[in-house]
């Protein structure tokens, strides 16, 4: 049963690839208009058979519609954001996502099935960045910017295994004074806002590097690295 669904899914998506039917379209302006762009673009471009996108992890949201292949082993980064915006969107305490380059991930099923919602200026188009959720079931598939996407891994099929855990284990905590959960001595970087842009701090939110505006990431990464060895 689930295979078939794949395949009927599959097939309909290079269908709809070639002759785009989807609710978006209107017969006979299939593919010009600058507002259907974004189905061509990274993330959304669907690889054809004849490309190899070796798949490493599969994920989905919670109805089906929506499916993905990723295809790189381990994300580029994971994170824990504790920021109040992360925790309304998701309804939870924090957000975890990895950093995934836009031509990591191909949609197997459910491109046309996205909402999105862009938090800066309460708006539902597709502008960059916005926050991309299964129009349907609504579950939050991922953040889309402007050149990366931040997936969010709990949607990953075998995350929940050693392999998941260790492929996606999260290296630092941001915007971490918002949060409403403590971590104590779980040996995760703690930053004030953006990591490598705002003050490093401790668990009780002691200052450990002060974040200087002309500060570049390099900069701070190097002074990171520097506390860290201190405290070993
Ligand atoms: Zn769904
Ligand atoms: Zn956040």
């Amino acid at each position: 049963m689930p295979a078939n669904q794949k395949e009927n899914g599959e097939k309909e998506h290079k269908t709809g690839n070639i002759n785009p039917s989807a609710h978006q379209y209107q017969a006979g302006d299939s593919t010009d208009r600058p507002e259907d762009q974004w189905k061509y673009r990274e993330p959304y471009r669907i690889h054809e058979s004849n490309e190899t996108f070796p798949v490493k992890w599969r994920g989905g949201c919670h109805c089906g519609k929506v499916k993905y292949q990723l295809s790189r082993e381990k994300p580029l980064a994971s994170k824990y954001c504790h920021c109040t915006t992360c925790q309304r969107l998701h309804g939870s305490p924090f957000q975890w996502a990895a950093i995934f380059h836009k031509k990591d991930i191909n949609f197997t099923h459910g491109h046309h099935e996205l909402g999105w919602y862009d938090p800066s200026n309460f708006d539902i188009s597709h502008h960059l960045p916005c926050k991309v959720s299964c129009a349907f079931c609504r579950t939050p598939i991922m953040d889309e910017g402007r050149n990366m996407i931040l997936l969010f891994p709990t949607l990953i099929e075998g995350i929940n295994t050693k392999e998941g855990r260790e492929a996606f284990a999260p290296t630092c905590h941001m915007f971490y004074p918002q949060r409403v959960v403590d971590f104590r001595k779980d040996g995760l970087v703690k930053w004030s806002g953006l990591d490598n842009m705002s003050d490093l701090i401790d668990e009780d939110e002691n200052i450990l590097i002060k974040w200087e505006k002309d500060m570049t990431g390099e900069m701070m990464d190097e002074k990171k690295r520097e506390v860290l060895e201190m405290n070993v």
